[in-house]
């Protein structure tokens, strides 16, 4: 077998052997928050809400299209009445944010989620208070960027973290980074808000100087909210990463089947004033309380035990998820970006060449020079812009699996019409790469778990032990 191919699989043997985490911005501003509350989520799997988050989505996806848009072709600088450049964008809007609210409707209708009754007047509402956020202050306070990316996928291997920005704004000099929230913010921000904030200006850092702690492209970061933005000091962002690194890496060892001690948050509303906090976390405290004082009863103990290791087994599968990105990074560092990509694209874990030819709904179409295309319908890529000085894991992309591969043509369907829009706009027009990717169906898998740890507790632990 050729060489180059002994090469690529060799390091795939590698890295599953090792383990191929990666944390989430938001997973880390969990952690940050409390170390026990990422505990819950991963391993115990323990989801903290079942809210809907369809007039969010929404507002994002708006935002999404309208910022390269109506939003960059109206930035001024230095004007005296900014209510009336932000009536201006939102009218300019109207049509992108129908066709937004028309698609998702028709997608909720299908799925049969709920829809509140005033779903479209809670989305013109914020989306009209970010663009009034946005003209007041940002544009009043910058310059016209050069260029806008939004939905921006950021992976840095290297120190174990991904997460999805929602705008950056690029100018000559650098770039400044804008976070959405559907919500008013002005009485109190919250650390999570700052804390993933921060957590996605590292990975920003990285996307720019490929070194998270060069801060020399950043302008600035900040949060637009419904009723204004934040931008947090200069001294908060420098005084805050270095708890996000220690987060990080706690969240990372937690992934990786690590024991470590979990630091408790300064205030616990459970801990310190036996307030009403997480109901999960003082049933796992009292589960770990109850093992090490020997008094569980043995089937149970047998039963968490076995719970446990399915725990393990299944975060262990949301390390697979991320192997591909890991073998293309390891290639890259070993090789350079050309000759590893050219190893992966001959095992058909990258395919490059690509040309758009056109989209009908959520699928696109695809065509390239020969009809040699190794991959088969519903195998799931990572669709990456290559763009020009950006490393392979910082560009542009959107996930998307295959349906169907035809001769010399490919057929793509991404999440939603809406994310086809996004990379017609912003991708479609690089140089196309598609890395092979695995969907992360951790959550789902983890939450039935936890739900029979509950009930077994209900069945075997004695009354008196439970309270
Ligand atoms: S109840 Fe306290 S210790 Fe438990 S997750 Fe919440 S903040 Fe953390």
């Amino acid at each position: 077998m050729n060489n180059d191919i002994i090469d690529v699989r060799k390091t795939y043997d590698y890295l599953r052997k090792s383990q191929t985490h990666l944390v989430q911005s938001s997973e880390i501003a969990t952690a940050c928050v409390c170390q026990n509350l990422f505990k819950l989520d991963y391993p115990y799997g323990a989801i903290r809400s079942d809210k809907d988050y369809l007039v969010a989505n929404t507002v994002h996806d708006i935002m999404s299209l309208c910022v390269s848009g109506p939003i960059l072709e109206n930035w001024h600088s230095g004007l005296e009445n900014y209510e009336q450049l932000g009536e201006k964008i939102v009218n300019e809007s109207s049509n992108i944010v129908n066709i937004i609210i028309k698609d998702t409707l028709d997608g909720a209708n299908r799925e049969n989620r709920f829809v509140p009754d005033d779903f479209e007047i809670q989305v013109n509402d914020i989306f009209h208070g970010l663009v009034l956020g946005m003209t007041r202050r940002l544009m009043k306070k910058y310059e016209k960027p050069s260029r806008a990316l939004t939905e921006v996928t950021i992976t840095n291997i290297k120190n174990h973290h991904e997460g999805r920005i929602d705008a950056i704004l690029e100018y000559p000099n650098g770039y400044g980074l804008l976070d959405w929230k559907s919500y008013d913010l002005s009485n109190t921000i919250s650390g999570r808000e700052k804390w993933q904030l921060i957590a996605n200006t590292l990975l920003a850092n990285f996307r720019y100087k490929r070194n998270e702690d060069d801060w020399t492209e950043h302008n600035f970061s900040c949060i637009v909210h419904n009723g204004g933005v934040y931008f947090p000091k200069t001294e908060t962002m420098t005084k805050e990463v270095e708890r996000i690194k220690t987060n990080r890496q706690f969240a990372h060892m937690v992934l990786c089947g690590q024991r470590v001690r979990v630091q408790r948050p300064k205030f616990c509303p459970v801990c310190d004033k036996g307030l009403e906090g997480s109901k999960e976390c003082l049933f796992y405290q009292r589960d770990a309380r109850l093992a090490y004082e020997g008094k569980l009863p043995a089937q149970y103990d047998k039963m968490t035990k076995q719970f446990f290791a399915k725990r393990y087994a299944i975060l262990k599968e949301r390390a697979e998820t991320h192997l591909h990105k890991h073998v293309a990074s390891v290639l890259i560092n070993k090789h350079g970006e050309e000759e590893a990509l050219r190893r992966l694209e001959k095992i058909g874990v990258l395919c490059r060449g690509y040309s758009y030819d056109f989209d009908v709904d959520e699928r696109v179409v695809f065509s390239r020079a020969d009809d040699n295309i190794p991959l088969e319908p519903r195998r799931i890529v990572r669709v990456i812009g290559a763009e020009p000085g950006k490393s392979l894991l910082s560009c542009i992309s959107e996930q998307a699996s295959v349906m169907e591969v035809k001769n010399s043509k490919i057929t793509l369907g991404f999440r939603s019409k809406i994310a086809v829009r996004r990379a017609k706009k912003q991708l479609f027009h690089l140089p196309i790469f598609f890395l092979r990717d695995e969907l992360n169906l951790t959550r789902s898998m983890l939450r039935p778990i936890h739900q029979f740890h509950k009930l077994a507790a209900d069945v075997f632990i004695p009354r008196e032990l439970l309270l």
